[in-house]
């Protein structure tokens, strides 16, 4: 089932969902089941699962020469949404991006999805590559996940990118796309980051998922926002707890969001990494009940992998 419909049927009572990272290859499907079996009692209507495109490390030869090696530290999305939809019955959303695809490769990997009887995707552009400034798109591959958007919304419409193809079938994806309460990094302001968000959704996206913020008052702000600029389909935010001492630094450098001062002197003055993930939960589960008490249809939590923090909010919340 789409988003979109979970959204309506719920009538109001606030859905628990989550986003899952494939694990490091080598690793085998079960590390994943194990991160989502202590989230099922609390219902989640739909899985999201991350995509991750090749990097590029260099080797050095014994001759001193750098061979450039390409590497996929996590691949799996596509069977892991598979393998989600067949043991939990739930609806599992896969991330796809234009990065590291041409449109060939994104129209064949739609395909794999609609065989797959997977009804839900989140379109996004991707990051640079770690040793690059500026994305960079494939070779006849989208720039811009509004591109992407458009490409999907055609295929929903039998449109292939072989235009001969005779009674071509349609796809049926609800699509969802990223929003930046804090804008995105790359953006030179929130009001142009806003313009864009409505490119993508006059090109076909249907909800926005919103990257993770720690003060409500920059979602409620976003929201306002984008309705003031006649959006008006459902936005879904994006919540994290703090977990390390570590995130304090990484969590603002990779994310560009803001970390609260209480927030931060709270983690600054833990004693140990157990005291932090204390802050985290609550500090998360106080954020969840405000949006829950604002009417907010959905929460989404980033649990990287880790069940417990989240368990442990969605207790309080759900
Ligand atoms: P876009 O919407 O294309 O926007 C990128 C930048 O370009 C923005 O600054 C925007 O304002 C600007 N822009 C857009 N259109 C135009 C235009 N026509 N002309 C000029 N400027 C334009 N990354 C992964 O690698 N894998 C994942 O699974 C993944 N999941 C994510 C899930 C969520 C909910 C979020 C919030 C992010 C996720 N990301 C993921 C990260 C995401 O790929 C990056 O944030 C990326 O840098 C931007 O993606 P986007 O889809 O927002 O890009």
């Amino acid at each position: 089932m789409k988003v979109t419909q979970h959204i309506e049927n719920a009538q109001g009572k606030p859905l628990f969902s989550f986003e899952i990272l494939p694990p490091l290859k080598g690793q085998n499907i079960q590390s994943i089941f194990d991160s989502i079996d202590p989230l099922m009692e609390f219902n989640p209507p739909f899985i999201d699962v991350t995509y991750h495109r090749e990097e590029y490390e260099y080797k050095e030869l014994p001759s001193g020469l750098l061979e450039k090696k390409i590497v996929k530290k996590r691949p799996g999305t596509v069977g892991i949404c598979a393998a989600i939809q067949n043991k939990y019955r739930v609806d599992a959303i896969p991330h796809i991006l234009c990065g590291g695809f041409n449109r060939e490769d994104t129209e064949n990997l739609l395909i794999d999805l609609d065989f797959l009887d997977i009804d839900n995707v989140v379109a996004l552009r991707g990051d640079a590559l770690k040793n690059e400034i500026y994305f960079k798109a494939e070779k006849a591959g989208n720039q811009y996940a509004s591109e992407l958007v458009t490409q999907i919304a055609n295929l929903n419409k039998g449109i292939y990118l072989d235009e001969d193809l005779q009674n071509s079938s349609s796809t049926n994806f609800c699509i969802g796309i990223a929003g930046y309460p804090e804008k995105h990094m790359e953006a030179p302001s929130v009001d142009s980051d806003v313009h864009f968000l409505k490119q993508k959704i006059k090109n076909g996206a249907q909800y926005i998922i919103t990257q993770m913020f720690f003060d409500n008052k920059k979602f409620f702000d976003f929201v306002a926002k984008c309705r003031a600029a006649g959006i008006t389909i459902p936005i879904i935010p994006g919540l994290k707890p703090i977990a390390t001492k570590k995130q304090l630094n990484l969590i603002p450098h990779r994310f560009s969001v803001q970390l609260p001062d209480d927030l931060i002197m709270a983690v600054v003055k833990a004693n140990d990494n157990d005291a932090v993930k204390q802050i985290g939960i609550e500090w998360c589960t106080e954020q969840s009940k405000e949006l829950v008490a604002a009417g907010i249809p959905v929460l989404h939590y980033y649990s990287m992998g880790k069940a417990e923090n989240i368990k442990a909010i969605a207790r309080e919340v759900f």
